[in-house]
């Protein structure tokens, strides 16, 4: 007979931005929250793809994949955890579902399910990602889970990804809540009061927190992104070329708007392309068509064609154009591209008056830093004027602060953060104490 104790224990998020997993013990249940890839870790070993692990092994070697019995596809023992909850898509909080046993059943998002499929099929299965197999339960807000000792109630949060949730987890010693990532700036930001709303209800022994952005904060929201965007794209005389995350709905909803509104058409990768038409069955997200005369979808130039590129290229045979065919339409033209796209210009020749939008974070890795550059070397090379337009998908620190004291937790764990002291100095005039998690310790409700 195992005791009846609820505890919690943090595996990864600790004092570093992403790779979350944290375990929920109520006696004999134990449900994990998130399974992500910690990429602060990962890279202090290794610098894909020339240096790769090879083994989920090779991984716990260096403790990028945490020492857990019965958990991993690779370990003989039987199922010693009940369930894995992802909170939503972004790979520092999924991608090492990969390593999980597949008779562990996977609970998420409807929205997230479909991402997470959409994403394997068009990237080559690898290692550290690859969902093939899992058993997935998929729920909405509303839903409540029953699991052993555990009651588990997601509830939707607004982030820079659609679909992502925070839980309220109801145990034997009280509730605990835990945000995954969310800010309440976005498109959908009353999906947060909502969570905020049941966390408060459920008056919690304790809330694990994201507290990303303890530095170098804004005030902003994705209202005000697009407002600039239509601002910049309405001024430029050339291609307006943007890079943004292509999972990240919100702001592809504010550029297709901005290039409607300027009599431009959206292109987009295949990628991002396969990945809106899988989401748009999705009743919330508002995607329009592909087919859609606003939209184009770019196809750049490469040897090796993929099953599901002809499959998209056949339903949309229209819409889909090289750097030569843009290149001869630029001012009718907001083309999302990546870094790795770059290229591509050598083809597309922008002309006088483009620019570049730069719709994501600035670097904040040294490896970031030195791409950085090259990019910049590119914009030099084509004399384009570049633009920073974004907003954070993580919530500000003012505005957690007075979450924090609406909710009002007995106890609080700040995770995925560089800045846990920080931190809990800001937030120490609240009645919850702060406690700055240590990594495989087991806390106590
Ligand atoms: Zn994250
Ligand atoms: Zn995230």
């Amino acid at each position: 007979m195992v005791k009846q104790e609820a505890t919690l224990t943090f595996y990864g998020g600790v004092n570093e931005i992403g790779g979350n997993k944290i375990l929920v013990k109520d006696g004999d249940t134990k449900v994990f929250f998130d399974f992500g890839m910690s990429f602060a870790m990962r890279k202090l070993f290794y610098s894909p793809p020339f240096l790769s692990p090879k083994t989920g092994k090779s991984l716990q070697e260096f403790g990028i994949l945490p020492q857990l019995d019965g958990v991993y596809k690779f370990d003989e023992k039987p199922p010693q955890i009940d369930a894995i909850f992802v909170s939503h898509g972004h790979l520092d909080h999924s991608a090492y579902l990969s390593f999980i046993k597949r008779e562990i059943p996977t609970y998420c998002g409807e929205t997230t399910c479909t991402i997470l499929r959409a994403q394997s099929e068009i990237r080559r299965a690898d290692l550290e990602f690859n969902i093939e197999g899992l058993t997935f339960k998929t729920f909405r807000t509303g839903k409540k889970i029953r699991l052993g000792n555990l009651e588990i109630e997601p509830v939707h949060v607004d982030h820079s990804i659609p679909g992502a949730y925070g839980f309220v987890i109801h145990t034997s010693k009280g509730s605990i809540v835990y945000t995954g990532d969310f800010r309440h700036h976005g498109a959908k930001l009353e999906m947060t009061d909502d969570f905020v709303e049941k966390a408060r209800e459920a008056d919690p022994v304790a809330i694990v927190t994201e507290a990303t952005n303890m530095t170098g904060a804004t005030v902003s929201s994705e209202a005000e992104v697009e407002e600039k965007l239509d601002s910049i794209v309405n001024q430029s005389d050339g291609i307006v070329l943007a890079e943004f995350a292509h999972g990240d709905v919100d702001r592809f909803n504010s550029f297709y708007r901005v290039a409607k509104k300027n009599h431009r058409c959206l292109a987009i990768s295949l990628k991002q392309a396969y990945l809106l038409n899988a989401l748009r069955g999705d009743r919330g997200l508002n995607i329009p068509n592909l087919n859609d005369k606003d939209i184009l979808i770019f196809r750049k130039s490469k040897s090796t064609q993929y099953k599901w590129e002809e499959q998209l290229e056949n339903q949309c045979p229209n819409q889909v154009k090289n750097a030569f065919e843009l290149s001869k339409q630029q001012c009718k033209v907001v083309l999302a591209m990546s870094f790795y796209d770059l290229e591509e210009l050598v083809e597309l020749q922008p002309q006088a008056g483009s620019c570049y939008v730069l719709s994501a974070s600035e670097p904040f890795n040294e490896e970031m830093e030195i791409d950085y550059g090259r990019l910049i070397n590119w914009l030099q090379h084509y004399g384009l004027a570049q633009y920073h337009v974004h907003v954070s998908g993580h919530i500000m620190p003012l505005q957690l602060k007075s979450i924090l004291k609406e909710i009002n937790p007995a106890r609080i764990f700040p995770v995925h953060t560089e800045n846990a002291e920080l931190f809990r100095k800001f937030m120490r005039d609240l009645r919850g104490k702060v406690i700055c998690t240590e990594k495989a310790k087991e806390y106590k409700m």
